[in-house]
């Protein structure tokens, strides 16, 4: 069997829909995808740590970071930035292993410019109705604020087309499996004797 590089799996979808749990979720299960930790400017919320759950940066830091090339993709997501180190994500690559990203999905759309061999996943709720109710339960979120962000994520639904992949999030467990369904099929797409 030969496989060269590795392959790039996003996932991405709307805002409050789940990614970071289904995330978690598959990487609890055993894998051999490489998680790309990200960089951002937001601070780290209690039991995070930095070089784990992302690596925590100043503002002028991610600055320095953009203005040298070293973002694959980068977004500002309610008032703070985000985005994926270039050198982990290639080198990664080169060395013939999968990586997987969690991002948002103006980040996605950059990935699917520089990289559109990358396998682009986007994560959807059973219904609008139902990412209200996620965003609404969080209750972090003013009236006003939920107004916008369920805006937003319909804008963002609009974006399904540019993917390769859709899967509901009705059940965490279900879209794992989903998402680990897609991992081999892409690998049985490219295997070669
Ligand atoms: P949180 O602050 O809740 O951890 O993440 C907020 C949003 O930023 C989530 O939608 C998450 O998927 C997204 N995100 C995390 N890392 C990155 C990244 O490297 N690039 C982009 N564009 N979005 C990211």
């Amino acid at each position: 069997m030969i496989e060269e590089k590795g392959i790039l799996f996003i996932l991405s979808g709307p805002s409050g829909v789940g990614k970071g749990t289904v995330r978690k979720s598959l990487f609890e299960h055993s894998t051999d995808l490489r998680y790309s930790i990200s960089m951002t400017t937001r601070g780290a919320r209690e039991g995070e740590t930095d070089g784990v759950d992302y690596f925590f940066k100043s503002r002028e830091e991610f600055e320095r970071l953009i203005a040298e090339g070293k973002l694959l993709e980068h977004a500002e997501y309610v008032g703070n930035y985000y985005g994926t180190p270039r050198d982990y994500v290639e080198e990664t690559l080169e060395q013939g292993k999968d990586v997987f990203l969690e991002i948002e999905v103006q980040g996605a759309l950059q990935v699917k410019e520089n990289f559109p061999q990358g396998v682009f996943i986007f994560l959807i709720p059973p219904s609008l109705e139902d990412l209200k109710d996620r965003i609404v339960s969080r209750g972090t979120e003013t009236e006003e604020k939920v107004k916008n962000r369920l805006h937003q994520a319909r804008t963002e639904i609009e974006m399904m087309d540019a993917y390769d992949y859709v899967v509901v999030n009705d059940e965490v467990d279900h879209a794992v499996k989903k998402v680990q369904s897609i991992v081999m099929s892409e690998h049985c797409k490219r295997e070669r004797v």
